[in-house]
């Protein structure tokens, strides 16, 4: 058995891992990020073009850290060069969005907001079909979230990090005031700290050695639609809070040439684990997502020209699970709506690692042993 010390070993090179290892290295920690496939892989959460950033939470928690990781992404996007953010603004509405209450929190948040009538929000977006109020946020739009994986290693590794791929870890071990990690090669690793930012793999990796909450792995299916003018500006990214709430945003790469729309159902995606996911769109969902453009988007071509899978590891109450145990930092924001704040968690980690408590108290396991409920704050 090999045994290589290392400062801090990063499990998981997702949007969570590459953005705690780009902060940590360049706060001049020594940093080694083990990947079990390649970096950009599609067999977790990160991949792909479009993720929605946005402003408006119903949570003041969550709206009130927008602001600090849109200014994160910002300083990346100047550091690396790349692009990252398409800013096309995001609009709010639904019976499930209290549309006046979002829009108090944006105030008070000094954050500019507009709140329409149907009718005038038809008007300025012909193509869609709108009901109640409507809240528009020019603060907000669409991440690339493989470009983002990219700039992160990449920033870490110019600031000395190593990035292993095919680096499939087995077990995570407290010893003391420091961690042993073995490889699926049995190959052992002895690091100061262990941050475990391994999203739908967390359980099965450290379910035994740490108290989780229970974590609900689903597969989400996302279809991409033709828009019927492909030279029209793209909209901007929508959250219509049905009792089932659907999402969509200007699909980017993953949408071709035509910029297709992505289009999702946040809360109805299929139970699963990370091994057993199907890795095939649900005819089901394809079923329900073609029905709602024919209703609310005409603007779109009624036929999904692409879809994919991608995975949500959520806790019950949709809040992000960050905390230290011993040597080893766990992480895990994703909940479907973790992307926006990457390169904010990579700070908390980092923070943790450097003995500053800076995570929201929310965030911490014993939090989460107390909460039960959903209370639905991704949204
Ligand atoms: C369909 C969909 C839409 C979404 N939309 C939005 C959105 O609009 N806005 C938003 O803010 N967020 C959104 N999210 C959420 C966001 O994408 C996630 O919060 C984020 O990608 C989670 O990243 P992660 O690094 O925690 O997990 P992952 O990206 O899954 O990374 C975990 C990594 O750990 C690696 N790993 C696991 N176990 C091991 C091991 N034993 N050894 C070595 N490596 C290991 C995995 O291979 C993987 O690369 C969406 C998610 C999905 C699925």
């Amino acid at each position: 058995m090999v045994q290589t010390a290392v400062d801090v070993a990063v499990i998981g090179a997702g949007l969570a891992g590459a953005a705690t290892a780009a902060t940590l290295a360049a706060r001049g920690r020594s940093v080694t990020v083990l990947e079990q496939f390649r970096a950009g892989h599609r067999h977790g959460s990160s991949h792909g073009s479009a993720r929605i950033v946005r402003r408006a939470y119903g949570d003041p928690l969550y709206l009130a850290l927008t602001g600090p990781a849109l200014e994160l992404w910002r300083d990346l996007e100047d550091r690396s060069g790349a692009r990252l953010l398409r800013m096309l603004g995001a609009i709010d509405f639904g019976p499930g969005r209290d549309v006046p209450v979002i829009a108090e929190h944006l105030a008070a948040a000094r954050v500019a907001h507009e709140v329409l009538d149907a009718a005038e929000a038809e008007r300025r977006w012909p193509g869609m079909v709108f009901d109640g109020p409507v809240l528009f946020h020019p603060q907000a739009g669409t991440l690339d979230a493989d470009e983002a994986v990219t700039a992160m290693l990449r920033l870490a590794e110019i600031d000395g990090a190593t990035v292993r791929s095919g680096a499939a870890v087995r077990t995570v071990r407290a010893d003391g005031d420091a961690a042993t990690v073995v490889l699926a090669d049995g190959e052992a690793l002895s690091a100061g700290r262990v941050v475990v930012a391994a999203g739908a793999w967390l359980q099965p990796l450290l379910g035994d050695t740490v108290p989780l909450p229970p974590l609900r792995v689903t597969e989400q299916h996302v279809f991409h639609f033709p828009r019927q003018d492909p030279a029209a500006p793209p909209w901007p990214s929508v959250i219509h809070a049905l009792t089932h709430p659907v999402y969509h945003l200007a699909g980017g790469r993953d949408g071709g040439p035509a910029d297709d729309r992505k289009i999702g159902e946040h809360d109805l995606g299929t139970l699963t684990t990370a091994a057993s996911r199907s890795g095939r769109a649900d005819p089901e969902s394809r079923r329900r997502v073609v029905d709602y453009v024919r209703r609310w988007l005409p603007g779109l071509e009624p036929t999904p020209r692409s879809e994919t899978t991608c995975l949500y590891t959520s806790t019950p109450t949709e809040d992000f699970l960050l905390d230290s145990v011993g040597p080893v930092v766990v992480c895990s924001p994703c909940s479907g709506h973790g992307a926006k704040f990457a390169p904010l968690v990579g700070e908390w980690v980092a923070d943790e690692i450097d003995g500053r408590d800076r995570v929201p108290a929310r965030f911490r396991l014993a939090a989460h042993r107390g909460a039960r409920t959903s209370a639905g704050v991704s949204l």
